[in-house]
């Protein structure tokens, strides 16, 4: 399925989705990264700590979810733009993730976005908490999106409203 459509089965998921005892902790880094490439920016990206040493370049990412904290650096320093952070904790009802996100216009903080699964389908309405731009140039800038706590592990891409009726 991923080698054909790009789209990570249930099983390669549920390798890189902590436990819920991790998820209502705080916010988390999910790496969906699945396949071996020659890449490790997410390693010197990580100032904590969390993205283990890489053995070899083509290895995947190993991640000490104990030490992530939910910054949010590996997202923008990620070419694949396969990595995300959870926040399960970020209100009763919304989530919050922090998602990579290469188009122009970059959406603005309060803005009502739609929130689309991995193949693009809209799963329900967003709001846009903030927008990080990075000062390094080769960052990719990242979106903090919340909406409904139920889609934290669908939704992981957004499209503006900005022009629809
Ligand atoms: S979110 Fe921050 S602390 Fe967690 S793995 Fe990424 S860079 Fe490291
Ligand atoms: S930077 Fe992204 S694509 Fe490269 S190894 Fe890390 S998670 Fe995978």
């Amino acid at each position: 399925m991923l080698e054909r459509t790009g789209v990570p089965t249930e099983e390669d998921l549920a390798k890189v989705i902590p436990p819920e005892e991790r998820r209502k902790r705080g916010p988390y880094a999910v790496f969906e990264c699945f396949q071996r490439i020659p890449c490790d920016p997410c390693y010197p990206a990580c100032k904590a700590g969390a993205v283990k040493p890489f053995d070899d370049i083509n290895d995947l990412p190993v991640v000490d979810l104990d030490k992530c904290n939910g910054c949010g650096a590996c997202v923008a320093a990620c070419p694949g733009l396969a990595v995300f952070v959870v926040d399960e904790t970020f209100s009763e009802t919304e989530a919050l993730v922090k998602m990579p996100y290469e188009f122009l216009p970059l959406p603005e903080p309060g803005e009502t976005v739609g929130c689309l699964d991995r193949e693009g389908r809209e799963v329900c309405s967003g709001r846009v908490v903030r927008t990080v731009k990075g000062k390094d140039k080769m960052a990719t800038p990242v979106v903090w999106v919340a909406f409904p706590k139920a889609s934290c592990h669908s939704v992981r891409h957004i499209a503006l409203r900005r022009g629809v009726a």
